[in-house]
């Protein structure tokens, strides 16, 4: 086995060096670009899955497909180094990675989940390092999301508003976690039938390989196309795509809503309604998290990094640093490991169009009748109440 003198972590440079060992943690973009490069990589399959969908079977460096939880050792010109894929709750397959060299645990969380999460297999696992690199996309206090049933009760709300108007909703969403966790709400709680349009259909594809049960139909298929024409549905489409697929509307007036963490920050004024559904842990959640890890040293990456190192420092005393925007997706982790040298009004955002009367969070569960149609195509006409009690085992899985 080849002495790799570098491990590099969801590395973006385009020229990885020679006897260098890259880990890719998830399937976004922003984080999977060492499986195109020649380099050796270490993935969990559902990653490689994921990425080979996206991507049409580029993968050109050789690779080894990893589960999670599993330990990996790894020769390095400094003596043998420990990788654990610690399962991060985020997107399927998704992992922090735990790197054990010299009795030093350095834990990298990558992107780590938002609480409740219906499509991963695994949720979030916050282990005990020395040193933790935690995400800070959302790592300021502002990025406060209701909780997360409440968020499903508002976009179930408005959903059923437009479908009684005789309209189609029309969702841009992450295509590979949100859009899955939108899928899983149509078909659990209502009877509209679920049209993907574009990616969302592959992607959903994996992860129904994978065991999440999803029912979707492609919006350019013959089934699909027939759908539009019959209305009862809503379309779920990659976010960042502007418009609305122009043969939807030759069916059916659409309202458009997005569903992103970035609610809280940005007002998305250019659609009908936005839900601050995340697959990304909120401040809160990224403090829970730095807790229950214990570091000695956190170092802050990815968005917030400098207010969420502050306040880190504030509350828990620990020496906290950000890792600079220079060099964000070009973690890279040398051996040994490196010494830090210095330390250093909650709101929430709901969604645009959701009913003003909020959800009770407490004492009797609450419910929303189940969305029905006249047509009832769904495989199953015996939709759910949605109760917060429907919520608590997932939350707590
Ligand atoms: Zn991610």
């Amino acid at each position: 086995m080849p002495e790799n003198e570098k491990i590099l972590i969801d590395s973006t440079i385009s020229r990885i060096p020679p006897k260098t060992q890259t880990i890719v943690s998830h399937a976004h973009s922003d984080h999977f670009s060492a499986l195109n490069s020649y380099s050796p990589t270490l993935a969990t399959k559902e990653t490689i899955d994921l990425y080979t969908i996206q991507k049409g079977n580029r993968i050109k460096g050789k690779y080894r497909s990893v589960q999670l939880g599993e330990k990996i050792t790894i020769e390095t010109t400094l003596g043998i180094v420990t990788i654990t894929f610690v399962p991060s709750g985020h997107v399927l397959g998704s992992a922090s990675i735990l790197i054990e060299f010299d009795n030093e645990r350095l834990l990298f969380s990558s992107d780590i989940g938002a609480k409740g999460i219906l499509t991963v297999n695994h949720s979030l696992k916050p282990v005990k390092a020395d040193h933790l690199i935690v995400e800070a996309t959302f790592g300021s206090p502002r990025a406060r999301f209701p909780p997360r049933q409440e968020i499903a009760m508002d976009i179930l709300r408005w959903t059923a508003d437009i479908a009684k108007e005789k309209m189609i909703a029309v969702f841009s969403a992450g295509k590979i976690g949100s859009a899955q966790e939108l899928i899983k709400l149509f078909n659990d709680y209502t009877n509209l039938r679920v049209l993907t349009h574009g990616s969302v259909t592959p992607v959903s594809e994996v992860h129904k390989k994978y065991g999440i049960d999803l029912e979707f139909f492609d919006s350019r298929s013959e089934e699909g196309r027939e759908i539009l024409r019959e209305g009862d549905a809503v379309v779920i489409q990659q976010r960042g795509k502007k418009i609305v697929p122009f043969f939807m509307k030759e069916y059916y007036k659409c309202k458009r809503a997005i569903v992103t963490g970035m609610v809280t920050k940005y007002p998305f004024k250019t659609f009908d309604a936005a839900f601050p559904l995340s697959s990304h842990a909120n401040y809160y959640e990224i403090l829970d998290y730095i807790e229950q890890v214990s570091p000695a040293k956190v170092f802050t990456i990815y968005g917030d990094e400098d207010e969420l190192a502050k306040n880190i420092y504030k509350k828990f005393g620990i020496s906290a640093k950000p890792i600079k925007q220079k060099i964000v997706h070009e973690l890279e982790v040398l051996l040994p490991l490196q010494e830090s040298d210095s330390s250093s009004s909650p709101t929430t955002s709901s969604s645009v169009a959701a009913p003003s009367s909020k959800v009770p969070l407490q004492s009797n569960p609450t419910t929303i009748p189940p969305i029905t149609t006249k047509k009832g195509h769904s495989k199953n006409n015996e939709k759910k109440d949605l109760t917060l009690d429907d919520f608590l085992p997932i939350v707590d899985q």
